[in-house]
């Protein structure tokens, strides 16, 4: 039996409790807004996890032009330049945003920011709160804020599972609670459901998050975008626990070294050394470990004794791995940590759907392109919920539809997507696992079944990795090791990706390059 929830009917509807979907609801305010969110508000999200900060221009020496120009070069050529010079310009601004709304952000006794260095930043510009805990302290301060914003219904442990649309715009949202399906009437909803982490074996993120958001979206008609590009942070913590515990970059930004077995520096000769950016770290530190070699991050000379007061949390994280990082080395190996691609949106943060604006993690608008800058992600969650927010504010209130009644599908089954994903969609990609895993994930997806939602989610990875016949950013192929000349980003609706799909399991196509040499 399905509940149809119309006493909240018409309202602006949030999926997720991240920093993105907190943002979006407490800057909605006073406009009466649901947050609907798969477990308590605020759990289960990367955003609480975050360890490093927020990236900002917030020091004397920096601009929001330095800030872009590493963007820009992380980004490996693939960034909307126009998107990323908006987003970071507004950075300082999102800081003060969340300090309104109760984060305290660490600072020096004349109340200046404590700016911390990252991988590829030219300048300390991380903002963080209480050290590493960063994340935990943001997501804190806001459910605080959310609690007390009478404008905003929290609805917990609601997994959203399907877009609802009538005559091509947004009309509803089916959901699964522990009572049964519940139907959400509303013509404005924003997806704010981080990331796509959950697809693989070893990642950093909250297991359940697989992308839901790209799904939701991709199943309602809405374009997306760069989907190929997933990040492996460098520094995952190699235990058995699941998901890895990460070892923030900053702990590098501190001077701690990369070592293998032997003890050799095997990144001492590459520009910017350990700090060098994610893809190039992630891929030296695979080349060791396929060579049956083990990685080690050394802080012992760097920081030593003052380890645990500069990172506590990671001191834990470490210790209950049996390592004591002040006078161990700390074995690591690369894990799935970030998803540059998702739901292409504007700088509004709509996608292509109407009634659909999607944030955070989720949406890909250009800023990071190939490759993200560290700590630049929390701060697009920031700017963007604040952004679309202040887009549907000066909309006029939609009426309310009410949809007819559709079949609950079933939770997501991970257990049989996370293999196919995780030995074909890696650190370093070849077509033949590649088109494999095609075949493999289109017959989930065309089987209907629990696995069928996030196999759409991978497969759509696996298409877009499909076709990008070069080496750039977070992607490597080893049989495509060079850049193209003209290398584009790549829009596609899911029409397009299962029609793709299909052709590449059918007739897989000899691949030339004539238009676009290298
Ligand atoms: C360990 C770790 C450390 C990181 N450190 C940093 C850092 O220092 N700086 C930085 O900038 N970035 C960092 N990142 C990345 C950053 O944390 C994320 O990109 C960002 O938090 C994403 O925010 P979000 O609001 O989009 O998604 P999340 O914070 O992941 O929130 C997603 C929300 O959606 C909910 N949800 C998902 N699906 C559904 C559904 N179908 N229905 C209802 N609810 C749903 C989830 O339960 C959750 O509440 C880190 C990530 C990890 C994993």
């Amino acid at each position: 039996m399905t509940e149809i929830l119309d006493r909240l009917a018409g309202r602006v509807v949030v999926v997720g409790s991240g920093l993105a979907g907190m943002v979006t609801a407490l800057t909605l305010s006073p406009k009466p807004t649901v947050l609907l969110t798969r477990a308590l508000v605020g759990a289960e999200s990367s955003s609480a996890w975050a360890q490093g900060g927020i990236a900002a221009s917030l020091g004397e020496d920096d601009d929001s032009g330095l800030h872009l120009a590493d963007t820009l070069a992380a980004g490996d050529g693939l960034c909307d330049i126009e998107v990323a010079a908006s987003i970071l310009q507004d950075a300082p601004a999102t800081i003060s945003l969340l300090e309104s709304f109760g984060v305290r952000f660490d600072k020096t006794l004349e109340g200046k920011f404590q700016l911390g260095l990252e991988a590829a930043h030219s300048r300390r510009r991380i903002a963080h709160v209480e050290g590493d805990g960063c994340g935990a302290a943001i997501v804190a301060a806001l459910i605080g804020a959310v609690r007390q914003t009478r404008s905003i219904t929290v609805l917990e442990g609601i997994e959203a599972r399907r877009l609802l649309t009538a005559n091509d715009r947004v009309c509803g949202l089916l959901c699964a609670t522990p009572e049964g399906a519940l139907i959400v009437s509303t013509s404005r909803v924003v997806l704010a459901t981080g990331g796509i982490g959950g697809l693989y074996e070893v990642s950093t993120n909250p297991a359940g998050n697989y992308g839901q958001g790209i799904m939701l979206a991709a199943r309602a008609g809405a374009e997306l975008s760069d989907m190929e590009f997933v990040q492996f942070h460098p520094t995952a913590l190699d235990s058995t626990r699941r998901p890895v515990g990460l070892i923030s970059e900053a702990v590098r930004g501190e001077g701690a070294i990369l070592v293998n077995e032997n003890g050799e520096r095997f990144l001492a000769d590459q520009p910017g050394a350990e700090l060098a950016s994610r893809d190039i770290v992630a891929r030296a530190i695979s080349a060791e470990i396929a060579r049956d070699g083990k990685v080690f991050l050394d802080a012992r000379k760097a920081l030593g004794q003052r380890f645990e007061r500069k990172f506590p949390a990671i001191t834990t994280l470490c210790r209950e791995a049996g390592v004591d990082p002040s006078s161990e080395r700390i074995p690591v190996r690369p894990a799935v940590h970030y998803h540059m691609g998702g739901v292409a949106t504007d700088l509004n943060g709509r996608s292509t759907l109407e009634g659909l604006w999607v944030v955070g993690e989720a949406a890909s608008t250009g800023l990071h392109g190939a490759n993200r800058l560290a700590s630049n992600s929390l701060l697009e969650a920031g700017v963007m919920g604040l952004r679309a927010a202040q887009d549907i504010s000066g909309l006029p209130a939609g009426g309310a539809i009410f949809p007819t009644h559709v079949d609950v599908p079933p939770p997501a089954d991970l257990s049989v997507i996370r293999p196919i994903v995780s030995r074909s969609l890696g650190v370093l990609r070849s077509a033949e696992p590649i088109d494999g895993a095609i075949a493999d994930l289109l017959a989930h997806v065309e089987g209907h079944g629990p696995s069928a939602d996030p196999a759409l989610v991978a497969l759509s990875i696996a298409v877009f990795a499909s076709l990008r016949h070069e080496s750039r950013g977070a992607h490597a192929r080893t049989d495509f090791p060079l850049k193209l000349a003209c290398a584009n980003r790549r829009r596609m609706n899911l029409g397009a990706i299962l029609s793709t799909a299909r052709r590449i399991v059918s007739d897989p196509l000899p691949v030339v390059h004539k238009e676009c040499p290298v």
